[in-house]
């Protein structure tokens, strides 16, 4: 798309609010557009939007939003007709989106609708002045190497970058235009007819807005895991676990924390029962606070974390269950 400019967001919105990738995002991309001296775009879709003033606080300079019926669940053909549209009246120069279930589902189709590139599940950003090339970096070769990834003639340069990469700080900026886009009806034409939707054990599970997260590493007996989730719900705490229980289908992927799986940037990160190999403690490293649990005095783990504990794991959470019910005066 010739003389593009401006960088947009995509922003992601479900279940009544609006998800904290998309203000990391915004924030992101207010620090690249900046470096070019361009704008910043935020689009949101969905149906009886809430709040979508906040973007401006995070350094939005302009706030596009659908708000129609047809946008209240998530259907892939809408989401990315609707998008396509979007983008084709606004001529960004980049354009990136969260990489959730929901964003690396339809943000491909708008890509290919588009006929230009992406880079899914980006790490890091950068912007070279120069040129306005957008730096992708993302882990590469099975996760061995990060590649910095270019596009150099297509535009827009699209990415989707993983939750908690980066921080959802105020710019202090909030006085975003707004404006509503009225959808056409063959832009709204459902691509199924939904069912039903089943929520699984971890579909609330708050990895990348809490302040406490429990994770799990291959130390811990699964039979305790009732005892981590009911100590996750008392501390209104996320529950997430290494990439082995996640092959061993003990938890789903979504709770997987590191290189492969999610970033996390609580103020309180408990690593039980984890050895604290670099793909999982990349993870980690955006948490204010480490605590490592680990037999094993020598653990890598401990180098990463801010207070060890060198005990077995499977005796502490019991413990630390049994004081969390006392303190909260649980029999
Ligand atoms: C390309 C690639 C990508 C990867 N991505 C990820 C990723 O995103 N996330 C991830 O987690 N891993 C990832 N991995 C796997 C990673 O390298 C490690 O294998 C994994 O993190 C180890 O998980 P763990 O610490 O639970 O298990 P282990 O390494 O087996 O560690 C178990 C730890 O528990 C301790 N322990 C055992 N029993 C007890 C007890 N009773 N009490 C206290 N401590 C105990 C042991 O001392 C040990 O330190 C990736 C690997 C590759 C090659």
């Amino acid at each position: 798309m010739k003389d593009a400019s401006g960088i947009l967001i995509v922003a992601e919105y479900s279940d009544d609010k609006i998800k904290l990738v998309s203000f990391e995002l915004v924030k992101k991309a207010r620090e690249l557009a900046d470096k070019i001296g361009t704008s910043v775009f935020v689009f949101v879709m969905g149906h009886n939007l809430k709040n979508i003033d906040e973007f401006g606080e995070y350094g939005a300079d302009k706030i596009y939003y659908a708000d129609e019926p047809a946008l209240e669940n998530f259907d892939d053909t809408i989401y990315a007709n609707i998008t396509t549209d979007l983008i084709k009246l606004v001529n960004p120069e980049i354009v990136l989106a969260p990489a959730t279930p929901i964003g690396r589902s339809f943000i491909p189709r708008v890509a290919t609708y588009l006929e230009t590139g992406l880079t899914a599940d980006c790490i890091d950003l950068d912007i070279r002045v120069e040129d306005r090339i957008l730096i992708q970096k993302r882990p590469a070769w099975g996760g061995n190497m990060i590649a910095d990834i270019y596009c150099p003639v297509k535009r827009p340069q699209m990415a989707t970058v993983r939750p908690g990469v980066f921080k959802a700080e105020k710019t202090g900026n909030n006085k975003a235009e707004t404006e509503r886009i009225n959808s056409s009806n063959e832009a709204l034409t459902k691509g199924f007819d939904l069912v039903r939707i089943e929520k699984d054990d971890f579909s609330e599970n708050k990895l990348n807005n809490c302040n406490v997260i429990f994770s799990v590493g291959r130390g811990v007996d699964p039979a305790l895991i009732p005892k981590i989730k009911e100590l996750a719900r008392l501390l209104d705490a996320g529950v997430g676990c290494t990439r082995p229980l996640v092959e061993g289908k003990i938890f789903p992927h979504s709770c997987q924390i590191g290189q492969s799986g999610t970033f996390v940037t609580p103020k309180v990160c408990f690593s039980l029962g984890i050895s604290g190999a670099i793909q999982y403690t990349v993870g980690i490293k955006g948490a204010e606070n480490n605590i490592a649990v680990n037999r094993d005095s020598d653990a890598q783990i401990f180098e990463v974390s801010d207070f060890g504990i060198v005990s077995d794991v499977n005796k502490i959470i019991p413990l630390l269950l049994e004081k969390i019910r006392e303190i909260k005066g649980i029999k």
